[in-house]
């Protein structure tokens, strides 16, 4: 017998428990969450399952089908477009009104479409009762009683949709979901003058299409167009005639009334089907929010949450932190005694394990954030916090959703550009995409610690703090304006959802935090791998420089000259003069070293940019470690370690010191901070902009808009600093 294949799609409102189910149908690990609208791509799986092959995609979760938001769009044109043979939608049971909504409109799309009446247990458990065979004829749909994450009814429903898409269906005369008279004509009268005019309709059947058009859907007006091309004139012009027939009758746009019609159809099926029993459970999810989304104590404990989350992150991270320095430490001062002296060992020590290093070493921090956060997010704290911030958010014209990216971006951009897609609206999510790399990741915290620990010595807390809040501060000032010139007019309304608090499985918060730091540790270290080995060569050809003085012989006349003092010296004298000459050789090497990068590949081209920065107090040593710096941030540290020419290990009192002693002032310190902070995010940033925001014009707008801010602020800095007196 030869299998026959079926594709189902999974339609459903998000925290429905889609994810669940196409993970149980699969078998394909994938994410499960507890924030609204996680699942925005498309995932498709395949399975093998009683004599068929399926075919499985998991749509973006969405209360609706309208034409206003990239979830709903995306479900919608896969089922107009791919016409899957059956669609489940997945039903919350225990908000069945709530669901119902996605469901009429599926059933107007006129797919095979079956119910999946999910969370079965949790309705039961609130002592909700479902007539399934009643809410099966009365929208005249099969309905499957099914309980996600224990797996239960899933196999009777992949048999319904067999059945279902073996069954001779046919639209039906007898419309299930209807409107008043006046629209039922409007659409009627649409319907035919379509029919006669084009031989087959897009973007569905001449029904759909017609009741879309009344409703003044811009996709399906935009597809007529294509489709029809000059008649599109005569067909838009016969909807106008509707639409304003509807509009003087209800004295309101005729999509309110329809939207309307559907809400009190809905009502109706409630009545029938839903009975509640008095002993409802008490809501403990509700009693939680009494207290967490409290109107004065709410926001303390978020903030207190936040705070203990960075404590965690920097305080127990420093552990493992250290453990990893002292074994790269100990594996490269190994390497440095047995290896012979050439250029490979260079290349190996100073390019490679120094760069892919000083990432290894957040590995651990970056693990602690992304668990912290998969916790909030799979409690379903994430999506109270989106509720707090709502209000503040909305001063940069932003819904409290797009908060969370922002917060993640504290930990890294990359993660926190992707976290965007949780946002409904396009507007919205570029908004955000563009603000966001104004929050201080955690790889430039290492910049920050080396300049305001070595120019501001005790107040460097509080420059650092000073640094974060300029970032804020502006991402709100762009966001405002933004807000206004680029991303202007009404952004789709949307329902902030706040799902039940859930205990988190551990495995999926293990998962969760796997799967973001995989990314980060993938993306950076494969960057950074190059990068160093770039600024490494560039730093170290061309090979042979004629050097000024030299140094190899200052260093034997340096040694001779202690040489007899140490012989005659006694005791500590002895000791006191090696001292001396040490410091002395360390001296040298530290000038030739700096002769070198001076006149290296990379000095030359620091050289270059340098007329750009010295605006800003910072020399062509700070220029070239700025330009290292879009490979990824913490490279701006060990660019200025090679440049500043101290020594291999890491040595950051030897930095300190080459750095006081360099041009740069406290000033032009504070300016190359903020200048970090805000210019061009990282490469991986940056790709992931690309790729998140799918266009070419939104990346480099991105990175011109915040490298002028950048160069803006630490000219204002450090100009202004200089006009007050300051240096
Ligand atoms: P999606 O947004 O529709 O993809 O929803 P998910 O599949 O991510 O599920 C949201 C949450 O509901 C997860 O924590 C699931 O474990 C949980 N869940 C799914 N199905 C059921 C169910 O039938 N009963 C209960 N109690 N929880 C479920
Ligand atoms: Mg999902």
């Amino acid at each position: 017998m030869d299998r026959k294949s079926l594709s189902i799609a999974l339609a459903g409102n998000p925290n429905s428990g889609k994810t669940t189910i196409f993970n149980n149908i699969t078998g394909t690990r994938q994410k499960v969450g507890n924030w609204p609208g996680v699942t925005v791509e498309k995932k498709e799986g395949t399975v093998k399952k009683f004599g068929y092959d399926f075919k499985i995609v998991d749509l973006p979760g969405t209360y609706s089908l309208t034409p206003f938001s990239i979830e709903e769009i995306v479900a919608r044109n896969y089922v107009i477009d791919e016409r899957p043979d059956v669609v489940i939608d997945i039903i919350d049971a225990s908000n069945l009104e709530r669901s119902l909504y996605l469901a009429t409109q599926l059933r107007e799309i006129d797919c095979r479409v079956l119910f999946a009446l999910n969370m079965a247990d949790v309705a039961n458990a609130r002592g909700i009762k479902i007539d399934g065979k009643k809410l099966s004829e009365l929208l005249e749909v099969p309905v499957v009683f099914t309980i996600g994450n224990k797996n239960e009814g899933i196999d009777t429903l992949l048999k319904s949709a067999i059945d279902l898409a073996e069954s001779n269906y046919t639209v039906t005369k007898e419309r299930k979901v209807k409107y008043n008279k006046d629209i039922e004509n409007s659409i009627s009268k649409l319907q035919l003058y379509l029919e006669n005019r084009i031989e087959d309709s897009v973007p569905s059947n001449f029904r759909w299409t017609a009741i879309k058009l009344i409703e003044d859907d811009k996709i399906v007006k935009e597809r007529i167009v294509q489709k029809t091309g000059e008649k599109s004139q005569g067909i838009l012009q016969e909807v106008k005639v509707q639409r304003d027939l509807l509009t003087s009758r209800f004295d309101d746009d005729p999509e309110i009334v329809m939207t309307e019609e559907r809400y009190g159809f809905i009502a109706g099926i409630i009545k029938e089907v839903l009975t509640t029993s008095t002993k409802q459970r008490v809501d403990i999810s509700r009693n939680i929010d009494l207290v967490l989304t409290n109107r004065f104590i709410g926001f303390p404990i978020f903030v207190l949450f936040i705070w203990a989350m960075f404590q965690l992150t920097f305080s127990l991270g420093a552990y493992p932190m250290e453990w990893i320095e002292s074994s790269i430490g100990f594996i490269s001062m190994n390497l440095g005694r047995t290896l012979p002296d050439n250029l490979f060992k260079d290349l190996l020590l100073d390019g490679i394990i120094a760069g892919v290093g000083s990432v290894a070493v957040f590995l651990p921090n970056i693990l602690i954030l992304f668990f912290c956060i998969a916790l909030f997010e799979d409690t379903g704290y994430m999506s109270r916090a989106a509720f707090l911030m709502d209000k503040i958010m909305h001063i940069i014209g932003l819904h409290g959703k797009s908060f969370i990216p922002m917060l993640m971006g504290f930990g890294c951009n990359v993660p926190a550009i992707m976290a965007t897609r949780t946002l409904e609206s396009d507007k919205d999510r570029k908004l955000t995409i563009l603000i966001t790399p104004f929050m201080s990741c955690s790889a430039k915290l290492p910049v920050y610690i080396v300049l305001a620990g070595t120019f501001f010595g005790g107040k460097a807390g509080t420059v650092i703090f000073s640094i974060y809040m300029l970032g804020i501060v502006l991402s709100i000032i762009t966001g405002r304006i933004f807000r206004s010139t680029l991303f202007k007019g009404a952004d789709a309304p949307f329902v902030m959802e706040l799902p039940p608090y859930r205990v988190p499985m551990i495995k999926s918060l293990l998962i969760h935090m796997w799967d973001r730091s995989k990314i980060f540790l993938k993306k950076m270290g494969g960057i950074i791998l190059v990068a160093s080995i770039l600024i490494w060569a560039l730093s170290t050809f061309p090979l042979n420089i004629k050097y000024q003085t030299d140094y190899d012989a200052e260093i034997n006349k340096v040694n001779a000259y202690y040489r007899s003092k140490i012989s005659t010296a006694i005791d500590s004298g002895k000791t006191n003069f090696e001292q001396q000459r040490d410091d002395m050789i360390l001296k040298i090497t530290r000038k030739k070293k700096a002769e070198k990068a001076e006149k290296s590949l990379m000095g030359r081209i620091g050289k270059a940019f340098a007329p750009i920065f010295s605006p800003l107090g910072i020399d062509w040593r700070g220029s070239v470690a700025l330009l290292s710096g879009f490979a990824a941030k913490e490279i701006v540290v060990s660019t200025l370690g090679v440049l500043y020419a101290t020594d291999r290990e890491q040595d950051s009192e030897a930095l300190k010191h080459a750095l006081l002693s360099s041009s740069m002032t406290s000033l032009s310190a504070l300016a190359m901070m903020a200048f970090v902070l805000l210019y061009v995010p990282c490469l991986a940033t940056v790709a992931v902009i690309k790729r998140e925001t799918g266009s070419l014009k939104w990346t480099v707008f991105s990175i011109a808009y915040s490298t002028l801010i950048a160069w803006l602020a630490a000219f204002c800095i450090y100009q202004g600093g200089g006009l007050l007196g300051f240096s």
